[in-house]
């Protein structure tokens, strides 16, 4: 039961992804933001929450370099010599997500600032034939603003 309520906030949020967008969702009763949404709340168990898009800028809290890759990645070309990156980033709006952090340097993961400014990203790749877009993290601009589009 538990799974079948939990499934169409994930599902949201993922076509919240292939518009580019990044969504949370909000408990109308307590206002607990949960990313990605779901539709019964973990603070308060309301299930009035409602569906609500985020800025997608936020700060990096935690970064690691990944040197065992999954298969998908693994033919995209990472591997032990080659890893990616995965991080934590704590949302300007407060909740927590986990994420790939690109265009930082993987081989050096120590030399990437905790705290740094970033932003969502979003890539179109092909998964076994299928288009996905995948939701990244990556060095938000000094001056970004509300002028800024978001992930494009
Ligand atoms: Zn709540």
């Amino acid at each position: 039961m538990q799974q079948q309520q939990e499934a169409p906030g994930v599902l949201a949020f993922q076509q919240a992804v292939v518009q580019h967008k990044l969504v949370a969702g909000r408990c109308r009763k307590c206002n607990t933001l949960h990313v990605p949404p779901r539709p019964l709340c973990g603070a308060c168990s309301s299930l009035d929450v409602a569906t609500e898009e985020l800025s997608g800028y936020g700060r990096l809290l935690g970064v690691t370099a990944i040197h065992l890759p999954p298969t998908f990645m693994q033919r995209e070309g990472f591997g032990r010599e080659r890893p990616y990156l995965a991080g934590v980033v704590e949302l300007d709006e407060g909740p927590r997500i986990t994420a790939r952090i690109v265009c930082m340097d993987a081989l050096k993961p120590e030399q990437i600032a905790i705290g740094a400014r970033v932003m969502a990203m979003y890539s179109e790749r092909n998964v076994d034939g299928k288009p996905r877009t995948w939701l990244a993290f990556g060095p938000a601009p000094q001056t970004h603003g509300s002028v800024l589009t978001r992930g494009a």
